[in-house]
């Protein structure tokens, strides 16, 4: 009788060490697959930051030659160092010889076009983290010859080494405004 109560003991003792082992093992598990999942959504995230993913048969642009007018809208919370960065990579765009001539002229305003102006792109900021993006992203319209864009960027751009911001928004803008051409 003690003998076998000894025994049980033994052996409940080694199912919940096994219990425990098991618990572990699965949240590793766990604690890996989430670390992979991060890894890999970053490395999709890393192809393309800002886009959903092409509409078919092909994106709208701006015909070759447009001259297209970009409004950054004063109203919706740009820091000026984020206006500059914006408007330093857009019209980087300009002049280069990418066969598409489109020239980008920024200006910012509080007093913006109607939205679906031909060859216009309105750039707003939207004060929340988006995690599907990179922190920025552009939508391009065609309708009839009316080609134009939406732009927004997100608190993404806020996050981060201060001094190395500048250069991201001027990066993730001119990675815009490369969709409105090609
Ligand atoms: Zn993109």
């Amino acid at each position: 009788m003690l003998l076998s109560n000894v025994t049980n003991e033994l052996s409940s003792m080694k199912s919940i060490r096994a219990v425990i082992v098991t618990l572990a093992a699965f949240a590793t598990l766990l604690i890996g697959s989430y670390h992979l999942s991060k890894l890999l959504s970053r490395d999709v995230q890393a192809q393309d930051p800002c886009c959903t993913p092409p509409i078919l048969p092909a994106a709208a642009r701006f015909p070759q030659g447009a001259y297209v007018n970009v409004y950054i809208d004063a109203n919706t919370g740009f820091t000026p160092t984020e206006i500059q960065s914006i408007t330093d990579g857009l019209q980087s765009w300009n002049g280069q010889p990418n066969n598409s001539n489109v020239t980008y002229h920024v200006t910012v305003t509080s007093n913006l076009p109607p939205p679906g102006t031909n060859n216009t792109i309105i750039v707003s900021y939207v004060n929340e983290y988006s995690s599907s993006t990179g922190g920025s992203q552009i939508n391009m319209y065609s309708v009839g010859a009316t080609t134009y864009g939406e732009m927004k960027f997100f608190e993404n751009i806020r996050v981060g080494n201060p001094s190395f911001l500048p250069t991201y928004v001027r990066t993730v803008a001119r990675h815009e405004g490369g969709h409105g051409i090609s």
